[in-house]
């Protein structure tokens, strides 16, 4: 299923009919028979998801440290939970199924675009290796005739119950809107847009580069951020210099910067505006762990992310074809050193209920969206709509690009989550709503807070964001259990 745009024939009549309500109403309440997955919960496809989210929670994938830990051995990814019963490649539509039934009326009356809406995982365990899913899913409601942003359409709400043998381990609750397409409301440019210069990074000014600044230019271009070091005293400089003005010596040569920095001060320049940016434009004076200074764009976040003094790491605005157009010619190729906030490591040891309280923030966490992740994402959790792994189809239906589908999404939303909480936490839910796409190029950059803490049970509430370049892509709560707490014990002790 997509995350977003539309997955309808691409040629399909739009022509304007109204719905017989009746005809899907009846739908409602229905439910498929019993879908078995086609394979037991394994270690081959939970390793897949870890490698393409970056997912390191050791009890999904290392034998020794799984036994080792409250689960006693290898558990799936909670949000895993909806990939175990995917069909895979041969990708059809149930006729049995009371929502493809409900999805084809509505693509007949010409609501052919499809977007997802919310998703809301409950976890009533974890999975674990060598067990059989089960599902079936039960149409819950179909809307009246809704007048959406996006176009008029109507919201189509399912519910997949999840079982190992008769016990339910787990549902989710699945809603799209079907709109039909060029119905919506025009997009309403904040003035800011409407104002910017065109923001392709091809339009920046190239650098000029010479004698003295070559080796900061070739080394940019295998990504190593290089500052030049007085090869006599030590001494180190941005920008460079020909003579050193501590010792006074002209033989320079250069460090290679670790990347990792903090920010130092930095401003939000609106006027005068020049092509190649996208405003606002974030300029930050970053001091690198090595002491020397220098101006850069930070990216990967907002004006409201930053802080003096955050954790940021140097990232790579390359000029990959696909990305510059017309930089990769007699001058040679441009990379430019940029800076995001810092990843904070994964926590090792998992916190206690009584050590977390209401309000904490959690650290940012920006994530680079590239095709890859985005391919790979898709095909992990065998989803095969083509929006999402072939750009020519993607942009036929409507997008500028490939864009994330709804796992991949849920997948990073919980390794930021347990990154934050630590390697035992025991989910209980993930409810998510979705918004904005994730197209390749951007930057998703997630943030959360603690909303609720129930230091008796151990239960915590997350409310989380996850922002891109175009607004918010994914918000919602996550619900985990912490150990100290009464609930925690009886979860790790009933396995
Ligand atoms: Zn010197």
């Amino acid at each position: 299923m997509t995350t977003t745009a539309t997955d309808g024939p691409p040629d399909a009549a739009t022509e304007a009919r109204g719905v017989d309500l009746d005809e899907l109403r009846a739908l409602v309440g229905r439910s498929s028979p019993f879908n078995s997955a086609r394979d037991p919960v394994n270690e081959p496809m939970i390793r897949h998801w870890c490698d393409v989210l970056g997912e390191e929670n050791p009890v999904y994938t290392d034998a020794g440290a799984a036994a080792a830990s409250a689960f006693g051995g290898i558990v799936a990814p909670p949000a895993m939970l909806d990939v175990w019963d995917k069909p895979g490649l041969p990708q059809r539509r149930d006729p049995d199924n009371p929502q493809s039934a409900a999805l084809t009326v509505l693509d007949h009356h010409g609501f052919t675009s499809t977007v997802a809406v919310n998703s809301e995982l409950e976890f009533a365990r974890f999975l674990r290796p060598g067990e059989l899913v089960h599902s079936t899913l039960t149409l819950e409601d179909v809307s009246d005739e809704k007048h959406t942003g996006l176009g008029v359409g109507h919201f189509v709400t399912s519910r997949i119950r999840y079982l190992v043998g008769d016990e339910m381990v787990g549902s989710v609750l699945f809603r799209v809107l079907k709109f039909r397409p060029g119905t919506g409301r025009p997009a309403d440019p904040a003035p800011e847009r409407a104002a910017a210069r065109d923001p392709d990074p091809a339009k920046r000014p190239r650098p000029a580069i010479n004698r003295d600044n070559q080796y900061f230019w070739d080394g940019a271009r295998d990504h190593e951020l290089r500052i030049q070091t007085c090869n006599r005293c030590g001494a180190k400089f941005f920008p460079p210099t020909p003579r050193c003005s501590e010792c006074g010596g002209f033989d320079m040569g250069f460090t290679v910067a670790s990347g990792r920095a903090t920010l130092y001060s930095f401003a939000v320049p609106h006027h005068p505006q020049a092509d190649g940016f996208r405003y606002p434009v974030l300029v930050g004076l970053v001091e690198l762990e090595e002491g020397t200074r220098l101006v850069s764009n930070i990216v990967g976040c907002t004006r409201e992310h930053l802080s003096v003094g955050m954790p940021l790491e140097v990232c790579w605005l390359d000029s990959h074809p696909a990305l510059v157009d017309g930089a990769d010619d007699s001058r040679g190729p441009i990379s430019l050193p940029q800076f995001r906030p810092a990843r904070v490591p994964r926590r090792e040891t998992t916190r206690a209920v009584a050590d977390v309280e209401v309000g904490e923030p959690l650290p940012l966490d920006a994530i680079p969206l590239t095709t890859t992740l985005i391919v790979g994402g898709a095909l992990m959790t065998r989803d095969y709509f083509d929006g999402h792994h072939d750009r020519d189809m993607a942009v036929r239906r409507g997008s500028k690009d490939v864009f994330m589908n709804i796992h991949t999404t849920l997948g990073l939303v919980e390794r930021y989550i347990s990154d934050w909480a630590g390697p035992e936490a025991v989910w209980r839910a993930l409810r998510v709503r979705l918004g904005a796409p994730n197209y390749p190029y951007d930057t998703m950059t997630m943030s959360g807070r603690v909303d609720a803490v129930d230091t008796a049970s151990g239960a915590v509430t997350i409310a989380f964001r996850g922002t891109n370049q175009l607004g918010d892509h994914v918000s919602g709560t996550a619900e985990l259990l912490l150990p100290g707490g009464r609930a925690y014990a009886e979860a790790v002790g009933a396995r």
